[in-house]
C-alpha cells in the first residue's frame, strides 16, 4: 500500500472522517493537501499531526461548491506539486428536516456541496488526471443515499447522486487508467453521533449486526484499500462500512 510520490487532495479534510483519511493517506507516503473551508485551526491540527509523524501535508482553503475557487485551488496545487494523483471527495454538510418544512435553499446548499462539489472537484482534477494515464477519485457517500431517511430528503439526494457520478465517470475514466469509486459509511463514530441521546444509540446499535458504530479510521481504511496498487482492478464500485446494517 506504498504511496510515495502520490499528491492527493481530501475535500473537507481537517476535521471527522477527512482527518482520518488525510492521515491515512500521508502514513502511506503521499503528500496531503487538507481542504477546509471556515475552520483554519482544524486544518492546521491536521497538519501537525501529520508532519509529527514524518509524513508531509498542506492546508488548502475552498468551498467545494465554488467553481472559481476550485479552479484556483488546483491550479495553484498543479503548479506547486507537478501533478494530482488521489481525490477524495469527502466534503460534506447536512441540512435536515421533514420535506414539508425544509427549505429550498436548505435543498440547494445540501446538493451544491454534497453533489455539485464532487462534480466540480473531479471535474478540475480530470485532465491533469488524464494526462498522467493514472488516477484514483474516491467520493464518500452514506448508506443514507441507500436506504433514505426521515428529515433528510436533500442529504439522501445527494448521497445517491453521488453513486451515480461515480458510476458515470468510471465508464469515461477507465481507458485513461483512472479509476472512480464509492465508500458509503454507516454509522461513524463523529461529533455528530456523540451527540446522541443514550436511548437514539441504543436502538441504533440494534440494527447494526456487528453492533457497535464504526470509526473513521474504518472508512480510512477502505480509501486506503481504493487508492492503493490492490484496488487497481476496482472501478464505478461502492465499499459499504457499516457493520452490516445495509447489505446490498
Ligand atoms: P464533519 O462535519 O466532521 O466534517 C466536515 C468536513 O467538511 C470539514 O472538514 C469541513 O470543513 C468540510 N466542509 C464542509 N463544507 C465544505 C465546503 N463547502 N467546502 C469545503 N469543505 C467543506 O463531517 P464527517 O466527518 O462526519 O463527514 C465526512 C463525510 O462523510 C461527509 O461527506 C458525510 O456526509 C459523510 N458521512 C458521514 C457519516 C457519519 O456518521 N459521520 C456517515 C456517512 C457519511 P470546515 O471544518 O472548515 O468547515
Amino acid at each position: 500500500m506504498n504511496l510515495q510520490g502520490k499528491i492527493a487532495v481530501v475535500t473537507g479534510g481537517s476535521r471527522g472522517i477527512g482527518r482520518a483519511i488525510s492521515l491515512r493517506l500521508a502514513a502511506m507516503g503521499a503528500v496531503v493537501y487538507i481542504n477546509y473551508v471556515s475552520r483554519p485551526d482544524a486544518a492546521e491540527e491536521t497538519r501537525r499531526l501529520i508532519e509529527t509523524s514524518g509524513g508531509t501535508a498542506r492546508i488548502i482553503a475552498f468551498d467545494v461548491a465554488d467553481g472559481g475557487q476550485i479552479q484556483e485551488a488546483f491550479k495553484r496545487i498543479v503548479s506547486e506539486a507537478g501533478r494530482v494523483d488521489i481525490l477524495v471527495n469527502n466534503a460534506g454538510i447536512t441540512r435536515d428536516g421533514l420535506l414539508a418544512r425544509m427549505k429550498e435553499s436548505e435543498w440547494d446548499q445540501v446538493l451544491s456541496t454534497n453533489l455539485k462539489g464532487a462534480f466540480l472537484c473531479a471535474k478540475a482534477v480530470s485532465k491533469t488526471m488524464m494526462k498522467q494515464r493514472w488516477g484514483r477519485i474516491v467520493n464518500i457517500t452514506s448508506v443514507i443515499g441507500f436506504v433514505g431517511n426521515a428529515g433528510q430528503v436533500n442529504y439522501a439526494a445527494a448521497k445517491a447522486g453521488l453513486v451515480g457520478i461515480t458510476k458515470a465517470m468510471a465508464r469515461e475514466l477507465a481507458s485513461r487508467n483512472i479509476t472512480v469509486n464509492s465508500v458509503a459509511p454507516g454509522y461513524i463514530q463523529t461529533e455528530m453521533t456523540d451527540a446522541l441521546p443514550e436511548e437514539a444509540r441504543r436502538q441504533l446499535l440494534q440494527e447494526i449486526p456487528l453492533a457497535s458504530l464504526g470509526t473513521p479510521e474504518d472508512v480510512a481504511g477502505a480509501v486506503a484499500y481504493l487508492v492503493s496498487e490492490d484496488g487497481r482492478y476496482l472501478t464505478g464500485q461502492t465499499l459499504h462500512v457499516n457493520g452490516g446494517m445495509f447489505m446490498q
